[in-house]
């Protein structure tokens, strides 16, 4: 954002809302930009209208981030997350190297319920209000508990981060958005029993859907995670009465309160330990390869972490528009797999 806002574009702009709920600025928008002019993406929407309404702002941003992305209707998102579809596999060498899997993706609700940097405690507990309903209709596999925060206890809301369950909540750059503002209302984590299926809420998007298994099966990571979106996606249906459960743009697919999570709002990593690559290149020069393969690598207690535990890093890739959710998922295998054989070189 912080390359390429204008003086022009900003007077454009500077008394007009966004013409969603609430009442999301530009100013309210690049607030991280200007705190922190070195964040990956430093701009956020308040509402799905934003990126509309502010495009000359916002198109540049999403197309320098998700690189090879064109907001134009033939480039138009397409969504894929039928595990049948994954053609890449994880090699011997990097399945004996990986320790954990996990796939997110991230949903808003539509109107009624406010996005939210631009909501406030009521809002946030409307969606906790609606999560706590649809996650009563689930079944077999992915029944399980809703932890909310504004009931547990330091201890147990430290235990789920420590279990790479749950989400910290303590980044200023998030902070200087309105992401956590109202703390504690409305946040929470709903885990299936056998843990392999969490949702986060309110974290920052209304709901984070995630599946995280120990070792390398990532097909059986995505089916779990297709199927929790199926009945996640049915519930809100059936409770809101909407044929259209999430917020949806018909170029940019899903809409996040952060564009780099626009489209699939997808991100599917492994936890591998390569300790000679890390002792040799550090996490910046492993970063730096990643990126060359469409990926990123971070430490392992999250974004901006460093390396903490032993040698293991989080390997992801680094888009969510422009491609599939499969497609990024087989960009991240082969970006493993490559990795893996590094390690196994030195
Ligand atoms: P997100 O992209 O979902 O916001 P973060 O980088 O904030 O993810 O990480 C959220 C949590 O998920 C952190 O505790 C992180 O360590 C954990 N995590 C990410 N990938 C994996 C993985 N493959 N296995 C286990 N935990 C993971
Ligand atoms: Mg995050």
């Amino acid at each position: 954002m912080a390359r390429t806002i204008t003086e022009e574009m900003f007077e454009k702009y500077k008394n007009i809302s966004s013409g969603g709920l609430g009442n999301w600025t530009i100013s309210r928008a690049i607030n991280t930009g200007v705190m922190f002019p070195r964040a990956y993406m430093g701009i956020h929407a308040g509402d799905p209208e934003s990126y509309d309404t502010f495009i000359d702002l916002y198109k540049p941003c999403v197309e320098s981030y998700h690189h090879g992305f064109k907001w134009d209707p033939e480039h138009a998102h397409r969504t894929d997350l039928n595990p049948a579809n994954i053609t890449e596999t994880i090699s011997e060498e990097a399945k004996k190297r990986i320790i954990s899997s996990r796939v997110r993706v991230a949903r808003n609700l539509g109107p009624p319920y406010v996005m939210n940097p631009n909501g406030n405690a009521a809002t946030r507990n409307a969606v906790l209000d609606l999560v706590r309903d649809v996650v009563g209709t689930l079944d077999d596999e992915l029944k399980g508990t809703l932890y909310e925060h504004a009931k547990l206890t330091p201890e147990e809301e430290q235990r789920l981060i420590d279990d790479h369950f749950l989400f910290k909540g303590r980044d200023m750059r998030q902070a200087a958005c309105g992401y956590h503002q109202y703390w504690p209302a409305g946040r929470g984590i709903f885990q299936s029993h056998d843990k392999q299926f969490n949702m986060w809420i309110n974290e920052g998007d209304h709901l984070r859907i995630v599946s995280l298994f120990q070792g390398a099966d990532i097909v059986g990571v995505v089916r779990k995670l297709s199927k929790a979106v199926d009945a996640i996606s049915a519930g809100v249906a059936r409770a809101t009465g909407s044929s259209t459960p999430f917020a949806q743009h018909p170029i940019l697919g899903m809409i996040t309160c952060c564009p780099t999570n626009l489209g699939t709002g997808c991100r599917a990593s492994v936890f591998i330990d390569v300790p000679k690559l890390i002792k040799k290149l550090g996490l910046h020069g492993v970063d730096a390869i990643c990126a060359e393969n469409h990926c990123q690598a971070r430490g392992s207690t999250g974004e901006f972490s460093e390396v903490t535990e032993g040698s293991r890093i989080d390997v992801s890739n680094k888009y969510r528009l422009g491609y599939s959710e499969i497609e990024l998922i087989n960009q991240m295998i082969r970006t493993v797999n490559a990795i893996a054989q590094m390690e196994e070189a030195l």
